[in-house]
Parts: C-alpha cells; structure tokens; sequence
C-alpha cells in the first residue's frame, strides 16, 4: 500500500481528433509528464503521426501514444483516411463524425484494462462524451479538458440554464440577444449564433454535458488572470471548485523546433521562415490564417488576399487546402500574378504554417485570426494584437472577448456564422476595403498604441503563470497531487 502512494499517477489523455483539440492535449501531455505524472495519450496512428514529436520530448519516457484503428467505414460510414475534422469533405459531417467516436468506447475500454500501471484518471476531450463510460466502469475520475475561453463556457451554461437558448431559433434575425447572467453586457444575433444550434450538434451536446456534470473536475487551457470574473462565475456554474487552469498550454514550446513542428507538418521550412522574418522590421509583419478548419469560399479568400496586397506591408498569408477551393484559388493566384507583385513583401504558405514559430516573432504587428481558441490564446500569449474573423461556434464568443472585453483586436465585421454545408450560400461577408480598414486600425488606427499595450501586459501575464511558482504551474502541481490523493482514496475503499 505504501509503496504504491508514492507513485506518480497516471493520466490517459482522450484527445479529439481534430487539430484544435489534439495539439493542445499534446501540450497538456508535455506539461503533465515534466510535472512528475505518467501520461498515455490514445489516439488514431494517423492523428499519433501528427503529435509524434511527443515521442522526442525530453519527458518522453513517462509519455506513450496508444494507438486504436479508426472504426470501418461499414460501421463508422467514413471512408479509409477521414480520421479528422481536416479530412472530411464537409464540415456538415461534424456531428456525424462525433458520433462515430463513440465507437471507440470499447477499444478504450480494452486498452485500459491492459495499461499498466492502471491510469488514475482519464482526460477526455470535451467532445467525447462516451469517455464518461470508460471512467465509470474503471472507477477512476473523468476529467474534461477545454480549450476553450471562459465567456463561451459560461455563456453557454447560462444559455442552458435560463432557457434563452431554446428562444433563439425563434427570434428574427436582427434581434440582439443578451447572453443571460453574465459580469457585461454581451450580445449576440441568430444568425451569428446559428452553427452552435445545429441539430446534430445539439444533441451531442446535451450528451457533453450530461457527461461534464457527471465528471470530476475540469482542466482549462486558460490562465486565472485572463479572464478573472467569468471564471469565478463558471465554478460557480459548474458548481465546483475542481477547476484547474493550466494554461496558456502552448508555453511548454520554448524552443525554435517546438514551436515548428507542431501539429501537421509545416509548408514552410522553419529556417526560411526565420530568415524571412529577420529580415523584417519588428512589429511590421500581418500574419493572416484563419485555422485548421477555414472553411470560407474561394471568392471571400480572395478578398482577404487583395486586402493584403493593398495593405503594402509585409505579410504572411496561409491559405488553408481543402479539396472545395483549391482549384478557384490556384487559379487566381497564377492567373492574377498576386504574388508576382506581393514577393517582396509577401509569402504565402499553402498549407500548415508553423504559427506559434511566426507569433512570437518580434516583427508579427497583427494576427487574423479566426478566433478559435487556441489561436486566440496564442496571439494573448506573443502579445500580437488581432482582426477578429470568427467563422463559427465558440469563435463568435471569441472575437467579443477580443474586441468588446479585453480590448486587443478589432473586428473585420462578421455578421453570421460560415455555417458547415451552406458556404456557398452565405457567400463573401467581407470585402477587400473592409479587411483592410480593420487591419489598418490594428496596425495604425487611433487606440492602436493602448491595444498594444493592453496585450503586451496580458502577455506578460499569461508567461509569469506559467513560470515556476505562477499560477497555472501551481494549478498544474495542484492537480497531480489531487489526482493523486483521489486514486489512494478509491484504492483504499476497494
Ligand atoms: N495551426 C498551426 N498552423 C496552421 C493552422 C493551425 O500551427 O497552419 C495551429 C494553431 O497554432 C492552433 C491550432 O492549430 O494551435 C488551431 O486551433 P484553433 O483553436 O485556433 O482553431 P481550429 O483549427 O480548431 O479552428
């Protein structure tokens, strides 16, 4: 009994497998392993082939990646190689996607029982609501993981909680929805809301939550200084004081070859890359990339392109390949001589950019960005203020925590969500004067010094809590010892 107190426990890590839920559970990993914790991480060997570079991290030996093969495509209706929200054809796939997850429950199941020495916990993605199954049957805690911020947490919950979200279908599309009981005033229309409302959707997550309220604790890829009042609010919401914000994740990266080599394989050579931006003037250089999951049709893409080329600044442009613009967009780029007229100035990468390499760069002026989570968090932690271009979900709470709360981005003016499936429909929402109005303000406008200024600070924050002794570092130990506590308590009572 004794000598097994003095293990380290063991966490396995349940990531998504999507590329904004994977790379920061591999961060997570990284963090919990230099920490003292053993760490097991399942995943697909496709998506493992993604996050191997776990595999050299100087903790490696506390890490390992299970693999478990991606359901048939008789029992999961995906064919062979669609293992990632980035591989579906269409993002209308999402909720069907969700759903077949589930079918991983057994082999989880499987693969626990063989682990040794046994996991004290499990780690879910959020997004995995049947891991609840797996904690349950094995009696050790389910923790959720969310990179996610803590307005869109807790407006949701809200959201749920009054009832409003029932309301929303119904109201027209110009009415401003207040999101109910929160520290400010946040508003939002139907049409901004509408993906979050996806039938599909919306039954998984009424199983997300039912698993959530069902679960331990909760990890954040926040950090306690970010956004004080609403993470007060949402432990009150969940009810819980086991809320560990351990964050910004994407710190564990220090050196130049992390910070490359994270997620996909990058289009760029680091060292070009590097080059390139040395070459540049400190705080010159727009860096345009609107996530793993873009999904914006060619004709609004290339708005963006002309908005950059207008700007006559130096520029990063990442354009994301994906089977349903690739052709429009070649074409408009050999055709148009864009980037014949840009090369001095310009790169465009097709593909995977290395954005943490390129946000903590001295000379990245301004990030346009998506909103998504991670890249929000990332562009607080370089201290690079932002255009906020939401497309869906949580990222229309992002652009309000940007724009309207924190003060360190301005908004390119999106007014309804890119809902997955009807790209087409929705067309171009922004165009050319207007991206390059709102990069002009970030880079130039009035205020432009104060926003700076204000998340420089917030930069400099999120790096004190992440150092020995700050706050997200003490929460990280605080959890380990906790999830330590918790497994001799349930091995006692055996
Ligand atoms: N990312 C990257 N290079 C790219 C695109 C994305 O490194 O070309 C990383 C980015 O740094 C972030 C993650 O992928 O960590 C994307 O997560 P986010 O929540 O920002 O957006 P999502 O892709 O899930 O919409």
């Amino acid at each position: 009994m004794a000598s097994k107190s003095k293990q380290p426990p063991h966490f396995l890590l349940i990531p998504l497998m999507a590329q904004g839920h994977l790379i920061p559970m591999a961060d997570l990993a990284k963090l919990l392993a230099e920490n003292g914790a053993r760490v097991s991480l399942i995943t697909t060997p496709q998506n493992a082939s993604r996050i191997n570079s776990l595999l050299s991290h100087p903790n490696q030996s506390q890490i390992q990646i299970l693999h478990l093969q991606f359901p048939s495509h008789q029992q999961s209706g995906f064919p062979q190689g669609c293992e990632n929200f980035d591989s579906l054809p269409s993002l209308s796939l999402l909720p069907k996607f969700l759903s077949a997850t589930a079918l991983f429950c057994r082999a989880t199941e499987d693969l626990f029982q063989q682990l040794s020495p046994r996991p004290s916990c499990v780690v879910s993605d959020m997004a995995l609501p049947w891991t609840i199954k797996v904690a349950h049957k094995f009696n050790v805690p389910r923790l959720v993981f969310y990179s996610l911020s803590s307005l869109y947490l807790l407006g949701m919950a809200n959201l749920r909680a009054t009832g409003v979200i029932d309301k929303i279908m119904s109201a027209s599309d110009s009415e401003r929805i207040v999101i109910p009981n929160l520290p400010d005033k946040v508003e939002l229309t139907k049409p901004q809301f509408i993906c979050t409302l996806d039938a599909g959707f919306m039954e998984w997550a009424n199983e997300m939550g039912k698993a959530d309220q069902a679960s331990y604790g909760v990890i954040v890829n926040s950090f306690d200084g970010l956004e004080p009042k609403y993470l007060e609010e949402l432990k009150k919401a969940i009810g819980s004081e086991k809320v560990w914000c351990v964050g910004p994740v994407s710190l564990c990266n220090k050196d130049t070859t992390d910070k490359a080599i994270r997620g996909n394989k990058a289009a760029l050579d680091e060292h070009e890359c590097l080059k390139w931006l040395d070459r540049q003037q400190p705080g010159s250089v727009v860096y345009a990339a609107l996530g793993s999951l873009c999904n914006l049709i060619a004709a609004q893409i290339i708005e963006l392109g002309l908005a950059l080329e207008a700007l006559n600044r130096p520029f990063i442009w990442v354009i994301r390949q994906t089977e349903a613009t690739n052709n429009e967009l070649e074409k408009w780029l050999s055709e148009s001589g864009f980037e014949e007229r840009t090369k001095e100035r310009g790169l465009v990468v097709r593909g995977w950019a290395p954005q943490l390499l390129i946000l903590s760069h001295p000379a990245a002026g301004a990030f346009v960005t998506h909103c998504g989570w991670n890249s929000t968090i990332e562009g607080i932690t370089a201290g690079v203020p932002m255009v906020a271009w939401p497309l869906f979900a949580d990222q229309i709470f992002n652009e309000k925590l940007i724009v309207q709360l924190l003060k360190v981005g301005v908004s390119v003016g999106m007014e309804k969500s890119v809902m997955w499936g009807s790209e087409e429909e929705i067309g171009v929402q922004v165009k050319m004067e207007g991206i390059r109005g709102a990069i002009e303000k970030v880079m130039d406008g009035d205020g432009n010094k104060e926003m700076r200024r204000r998340v420089r600070d917030l930069a400099e924050r999120a790096k004190a809590a992440m150092e020995e002794g700050g706050s997200s570092h003490l929460n990280l130990k605080l959890l380990i010892e906790d999830i330590m506590h918790e497994a001799e308590a349930r091995e006692s009572h055996k």
